[in-house]
């Protein structure tokens, strides 16, 4: 899930903590892995290896994405729509790696047509928003805490009649959600190619996504416009 041949030029540390805050995440060149949840009796060890392999592609791809992008500068209406956008990439593509260990009630909603339906319109409202703004860095920060205010609204009203407690550290974001599926269905439709390609030609993803949509897949085909947006905020220098 890596495009070919990189080697980074520095060495990551994996931090273990328990404070069960924020979870496992990474910063450049560094992993915290969240321990509270694996230091039971019944460790899992494939699990943990998942999760850590997750956070490693963070690292990993985005040490790559970074040396791929053109050295100019962004105007701001640029930087939010790659500020807002390039969390589905990374998160999209790791999630790959640890959806499989998620619980049926976590994938009960990974796979609920008419939410993943309302995240998508969410993120096209979004992205439309901050596209057609003269304040685009206000409007940014604005939609992108709405992805992380509306987890709680979205788990009430796509589990009406309760949820594990777990079940919170996986509520419904556009990001995970949505970026989860655009990798997985290219994967499965197009094939272990098109998603090597995908990794690779991130500015492609939605065009790529819209070449092998059906019917069945739960993302609806994606507008022009978004399409558009999308490549022209990661023009990447692989591409041209
Ligand atoms: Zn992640």
């Amino acid at each position: 899930m890596l495009p070919k041949h990189i080697t980074l030029p520095f060495t990551t540390d994996v931090i273990f903590k328990l404070d069960n805050n924020k979870g496992s995440f990474t910063t450049d060149s560094q992993i915290f892995m969240e321990m509270i949840g694996f230091a039971t009796d019944d460790f899992n060890i494939d699990r943990f290896t998942n999760v850590l392999t997750h956070e490693l592609h963070h690292i990993y791809y985005g040490y790559w994405f970074a040396n791929q992008l053109p050295s100019k500068n962004m105007s701001d209406k640029e930087e939010a729509l790659f500020n807002y956008m390039r969390p589905l990439i990374f998160e999209g593509i790791a999630d790959q790696f640890t959806y499989k260990d998620y619980s049926e009630e976590v994938k009960l909603l990974y796979n609920d047509r008419l939410l993943i339906e309302e995240l998508f319109t969410s993120m096209t409202t979004s992205v439309r928003k901050i596209a057609n703004s003269n304040e685009s860095l206000k409007i940014y920060e604005e939609e992108n805490n709405k992805i992380w205010d509306s987890r709680m609204f979205y788990l009430k009203k796509y589990l009406p009649d309760g949820y594990e407690e777990s079940t919170f550290n996986y509520a419904p974001t556009l990001v995970y959600y949505l970026g989860y599926h655009l990798y997985n269905s290219i994967l499965q439709k197009g094939g272990k190619a098109r998603l090597d390609f995908v990794l690779e030609n991130f500015d492609c993803l939605l065009e790529e996504y819209n070449k092998i949509y059906s019917t069945d897949l739960l993302i609806p085909k994606i507008p022009d416009d978004i399409v558009k947006l999308w490549k022209e905020s990661f023009k990447n220098t692989t591409s041209n």
